[in-house]
């Protein structure tokens, strides 16, 4: 299914005009394509090519002999290259149509396109990275704070990899010994059953327990979180999302219920990427259009990391502000008492308790409310220190599967001798070892490992 014995290439910088374009190949004929494509400035091109050596020249056109751009060019020579293959990189100038020739000039010296992600997966197959390290490359490319960034790097160093072997050995030594049971059941009159339950406890259980808990932690900061603003119509959520964003997206106007859908936008607050969604108000509304609104209010914040509320702090409080409070009581939330700069009608301090005074008017108290979203967002918990390890979302599914498994396994192994089942037990051994395969990569199925490299960009 992942054949490594064509030659790929592709465009590997990001498209549009830039400082430099990078065509990169990779693969068994990648030098000879390389050496028939490039005409190196100081005369004929050595057999081989130095590697590793940038080298001035030009990319021409076999065909016709035609410069197409002045590059400089590239040959590594396996194993020690990123893919673990032979690679060739041309770096030209980046203009769209002239990288785009030179990867159609690879083409039609016989390289394939290759897919998102293929170079990295090459990489996997070669046994240069592990599947943990190849997710931290798309994590890596994709880090838009200095946390996901740190957690990425952590991951690219393996740090899950590393905690996960000694579960993998415990799970491993579990198995055999009941294996050796199932097989040789008069030679193993009885396995030691307690014993191997209370090791699966201490060494594959409590360890996964350990990691998914961090997880829990520090998720807001691995892949950030949602913030959905709420209130009712014209206390000002548009204005305050805009302040927020420091920037005019939404459209503002005084008439109250305009903003009819939902606007999203990313922004950093505290350390964390978030989502801040801006919806229509959520009180009860007779306009149908209107109400169609508030139902998507109501549909974004149950899935919201923080609701923030929006009061009008120059109003009375209203039924519809209290019903806002109310659909949001139960869950993380930053209640901001907005138009605060105007007179006030009603006591923050006394009437919503902990209620962020500000006004998106002036800019007053937004300080303060982007560290009070901060604080909700992470629940307090420090930005990752570097090298820590925070398991993404398929691993963690991943992991909790693995130790529910082993959670019965251990169930089945704690009971008096002559209960013990090791066939069954055998099974859910089995069940959790090929759920840490999904992380750690050991025996991982195809359709994981392509799910893996799915998210990649063509390049990587
Ligand atoms: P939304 O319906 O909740 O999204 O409210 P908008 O953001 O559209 O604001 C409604 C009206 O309140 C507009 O006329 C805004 O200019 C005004 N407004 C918003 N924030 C403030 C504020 O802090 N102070 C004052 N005085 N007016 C505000």
């Amino acid at each position: 299914m992942f054949p490594a014995e064509d030659t790929i290439a592709a465009i590997a910088t990001a498209a549009g005009p830039g400082g430099i374009g990078i065509v990169r190949l990779s693969g068994p004929r990648a030098w000879e394509v390389g050496r028939r494509l490039f005409r190196w400035r100081r005369g004929p091109l050595p057999d081989p090519p130095p590697s590793g050596r940038l080298l001035y020249g030009q990319v021409v056109d076999p065909a016709s002999g035609e410069a197409v751009d002045e590059v400089l060019c590239a040959f590594f020579r396996a194993p020690h290259t990123y893919s673990t293959q032979d690679t060739v990189e041309f770096q030209g100038h980046a203009g769209p149509a002239v990288t785009r020739r030179v990867l159609e000039l690879c083409l039609e010296a016989g390289c394939r396109l290759a897919a998102p992600g293929e170079f990295t997966l090459r990489a996997f197959l070669g046994g240069r990275i592990s599947l943990e390290q190849a997710e931290a490359v798309a994590q890596l490319v994709a880090a838009q704070s200095r946390a996901e960034a740190r957690l990425a790097l952590g991951a690219l160093a393996g740090g899950l990899g590393r905690r996960l072997a000694p579960v993998r050995a415990a799970l491993v030594r579990a198995a055999a010994a009941v294996e050796a049971a199932v097989d040789f059941p008069e030679e193993v009159a009885e396995i030691a059953g307690a014993e191997l339950a209370r090791m699966l406890e201490q060494e594959v259980i409590a360890p996964l327990e350990d990691i998914l808990q961090a997880r829990e932690r520090m998720r807001v900061y691995r892949e950030g979180g949602v913030v959905v603003l709420c209130g009712r119509p014209n206390v000002g959520k548009s204005s305050l999302f805009n302040a927020l964003l420091q920037e005019d997206r939404a459209i503002v106007t005084s008439r109250p219920g305009t903003t009819r859908d939902a606007i999203e936008e990313a922004v950093l607050i505290g350390g964390v990427v978030c989502r801040l969604v801006d919806t229509a108000g959520l009180a009860d509304t007779s306009d149908e259009v209107e109400a169609l609104g508030v139902q998507l209010a109501r549909q974004r914040l149950s899935r919201a990391d923080v609701a923030l509320v929006v009061l009008d702090r120059s109003q009375p409080l209203s039924a519809g502000d209290r019903q806002v409070l109310a659909a949001t009581a139960g869950m993380p939330r930053v209640v901001a008492a907005n138009k605060a700069e105007l007179p006030p009608a009603w006591e923050a301090a006394r009437e919503v308790p902990g209620a962020v005074e500000v006004s998106a008017r002036t800019g007053m108290g937004l300080e303060a409310l982007r560290e009070a979203l901060g604080r909700a967002l992470t629940g307090g918990s420090p930005e990752p220190a570097p090298g820590e390890v925070v398991a993404g979302a398929r691993q963690a599914g991943a992991l909790a599967r693995c130790r529910r498994a082993t959670a019965r396994a251990a169930r089945g192994l704690a009971v008096p001798a002559a209960e013990v089942q090791p066939e069954l037990v055998s099974l859910e051994l089995a069940e959790a070892l090929a759920a840490l395969g999904e992380v750690d990569g050991q025996g991982a199925p195809e359709e994981v490992i392509a799910a893996v490299f799915d998210r990649f960009c063509v390049g990587k």
